[in-house]
């Protein structure tokens, strides 16, 4: 086979995501004066038109950032050095997200988890109640863990924090779930829920967003930890410039103006439809490949399986990572690898945003073709079953 390849590559890590034609073609402008009425407008009009993607009637604040920046926003507009939170471990992302409070002055208690299972909200609720000092100041979830592709269930932490009668503020990072599958802010009771562009967004990385209710408002009134670039307050301002804490990033909000078109033209009951069932075939390809030879689904319980992003187990002796540079290199299929402790272990196939039927059976079969190039004992016929699944559905 020649080295030169032609066609298409498909993207099928859990971020950055496909970014749709239409998205693209919206970047291609000339740069304009963010002062004048027409990109003001238009990224006024973005930052109301985020608050229905949230669900919530509470500010929506945009960075010129990636995932990171959001999580450091939503820590440092709320928390004090020495405030305690409370991290239920998921995953990779949440003790990540857990390693940047450590590292800004905030002392971690955490909640151990096994990265194969969702969030135990009896175990958060346990925790809550023995903090009778009230220490703690926040919980931290990741709604999807992208590194495990568990989905933990937030009215259900909620319900935890409520039943602990705890005041404590509830964070969610929302990246890898925001417009695939249904979130609810105000409804949740949800103080800060942060995203970043690049994920059920379909738009390029490099922004990132909060979102925050009143009460995680009111906290940041005295809240100490040192913050400038992230700063709420500045950003409230009607000035765009200082909205943006300096030049806005006029390319991307070109792009997301052009996404949230695209969103809204869809329908966000749509968009979860469809997640969900492209989803399920891939789950029904993984049931197959998992019917014999030791090939599993990372996350054990079905209910906790994300529809953004699905990791799968390889068996002992095998490489995940293999997996992954072999479909890349032979099958152009891009995939995500195991992270952290899970490296090795299991790779990832991403499936949210801008994706279609033809699209997802295509990484599948350069899946499928890549398990029988390396001789990974699996089920044949995962494809066939995403096929019938698609058909049914
Ligand atoms: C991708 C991701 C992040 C990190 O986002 P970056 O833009 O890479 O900083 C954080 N949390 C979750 C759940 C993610 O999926």
């Amino acid at each position: 086979m020649s080295d030169v390849k032609r066609g298409r590559e498909f993207l099928h890590t859990p971020g950055p995501t496909n970014i749709p034609h239409r998205v693209l073609n919206a970047m291609h402008q000339p740069a304009v004066d963010f002062a004048a009425p027409p990109f003001f407008n238009m990224a006024r009009g973005c930052f109301e038109d985020m608050k229905p993607i949230f669900k919530t009637q509470g500010p929506v604040f945009i960075y010129a950032a990636s995932g990171h920046g959001a999580w450091e926003a939503a820590l440092t507009n709320t928390l004090s050095p020495g405030d305690h939170i409370l991290l239920p471990e998921t995953g990779n992302f949440s003790l990540k997200w857990g390693m940047m409070a450590e590292s800004l002055g905030l002392v971690i208690e955490h909640l151990p988890g096994d990265w194969r299972h969702a969030i135990d909200p009896d175990a958060v609720e346990q925790h809550l109640r023995e903090d009778r000092e009230g220490r703690i100041r926040a919980v931290l979830m990741i709604h999807v863990d992208t590194a495990t592709g568990i989905i933990s269930d937030v009215p259900a932490v909620r319900r935890a924090i409520d039943n602990a009668n705890h005041g404590t503020l509830l964070m969610v990072d929302t990246i890898a779930s925001l417009a695939t599958v249904d979130f609810q802010m105000d409804a949740w009771g949800v103080d800060v829920a942060l995203a970043a562009a690049q994920k059920g967004l379909m738009c390029p990385p490099g922004l990132g967003f909060t979102a925050c209710s009143e009460k995680a408002l009111r906290a940041g009134q005295s809240a100490r930890l040192p913050r400038n670039y992230w700063d709420w307050r500045e950003r409230m301002s009607e000035e765009q410039y200082i909205r943006f804490c300096g030049t806005a990033p006029e390319h991307l909000i070109f792009a997301l103006r052009e996404a949230l078109n695209m969103l809204a033209e869809e329908g966000l009951p749509a968009i979860f439809a469809r997640h969900h069932r492209l989803a399920s075939a891939v789950r029904q390809a993984v049931e197959v490949w998992a019917s014999e030879g030791g090939m599993a689904f990372n996350a054990v319980v079905p209910a906790q399986r994300a529809n953004s992003v699905t990791a799968i187990r390889v068996p002992a002796g095998f490489d995940g990572e293999a997996v992954r540079s072999l479909s890349r290199e032979r099958f152009q299929v891009s995939l995500g690898g195991g992270l952290d402790r899970l490296r090795g272990d299991v790779f990832r196939i991403g499936h949210m945003g801008d994706l279609n039927d033809p699209m997802i059976l295509g990484a599948l079969a350069g899946v499928e073709a890549t398990l029988q190039a390396l001789k990974i004992p699996h089920g044949r016929g995962g494809v066939t079953a995403a096929i019938d699944y698609l058909v049914a559905h």
